[in-house]
């Protein structure tokens, strides 16, 4: 088998850790947290690294390097979205894997000392907390989120130390920085662009900041029948054009991504004007500059929509 087809089978095979259901659902851990941790630690032994799971509960496969050597580290999320794709995430770690076992395959060995991580909860879906792994490495771990609770009203820190992680222990896990050579990560692309330009490999330039504002327009309500349209406030027809106007401007740039994805309307009735329209407004782009330009610029545009007489909203 090429290397390709070594990948291939075992993305394969690890995607069957999962719940029931459409695509891959893998919880920070649970059994199949548990089951895909026992198949990374034999892709980790066949590339030759000493391998353990830390307090924070990410599964390390390191190669030493010559003496006082850096480390480079190597990782992704082992952990999926609800009915998640079957590379998201743990392609980084199968090919870090990978790579290693094809360097020790050949008789070379790296140049510095390689860690590859597979970080137990990256996507922040089973507590209301994302990161844990990467922000302990940074130092970064807010203590306080060990006392968030599931669904089942399970902590974060209980879930932590029955998988045999040690929650008093994270503090400890923070990397020195001058020891640390770089950080890689080979991550599925979420988007259309490589495949549309029939393109192997993109490398990332930047990560986007995202910034979400909640967003209210208020008109007055009134009966669908009764209140002619010139004299009507309808919040849903002003938040409409809003939405619409941040679609197009955001367009207009290369470097915004602006999207609305959910909306509540009051009093939510086929027969009543709406009064209100809730909805947050998702700003995102590498430029931290350009994201708030653009947010300055919606908010103006929002405070216009919204003094315009009704008529010609
Ligand atoms: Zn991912």
């Amino acid at each position: 088998m090429t290397f390709g087809e070594i990948a291939q089978s075992r993305l394969h095979e690890i995607a069957a850790c999962s719940q029931a259901g459409d695509g891959v659902t893998r919880l920070p851990f649970t059994p199949e947290h548990r089951a895909a941790l026992d198949q990374i630690r034999g892709w980790m032994e066949a590339a030759g690294l000493q391998v353990h799971m830390d307090a924070a509960a990410t599964l390390v496969g390191r190669c030493a390097g010559p003496e006082g050597s850096k480390t480079l580290l190597i990782g992704s999320h082992q952990d999926s979205v609800p009915g998640g794709g079957r590379y998201d995430g743990i392609m980084g770690i199968a090919l870090a894997c990978l790579a290693l076992e094809k360097i020790r395959r050949e008789g070379l060995a790296p140049a510095c000392s390689v860690e590859v991580l597979a970080f137990a909860d990256e996507e922040g879906v089973r507590f209301p907390t994302a990161l844990l792994g990467p922000r302990v490495l940074a130092g970064t771990f807010d203590a306080a989120a060990l006392g968030l609770a599931d669904r089942d009203g399970v902590t974060l820190g209980a879930a932590l130390a029955g998988f045999g992680g040690d929650p008093a222990r994270l503090a400890a896990l923070r990397r020195d920085p001058a020891e640390v050579l770089g950080y890689l990560e080979v991550h599925i692309e979420q988007g259309p662009v490589l495949e549309r330009r029939a393109a192997a490999v993109g490398v990332v330039t930047g990560i986007c900041g995202i910034e979400r504002n909640a967003i209210r327009f208020t008109g007055e309500t009134g009966h669908a029948g009764t209140v002619p349209m010139a004299d009507r406030r309808d919040a849903l027809v002003a938040a409409s054009r809003f939405i619409a106007a941040v679609s197009e401007q955001a367009g207009q740039t290369n470097s915004i991504r602006a999207t609305v994805g959910s909306i509540s309307v009051h009093p939510d009735a086929v027969n009543a004007i709406p009064d209100r329209a809730d909805f947050p407004l998702e700003v995102r782009s590498v430029s931290n500059e350009a994201r708030q330009g653009f947010t300055d610029e919606m908010r103006a545009l929002g405070n216009r929509i919204a003094a315009m007489p009704c008529h010609s909203r």
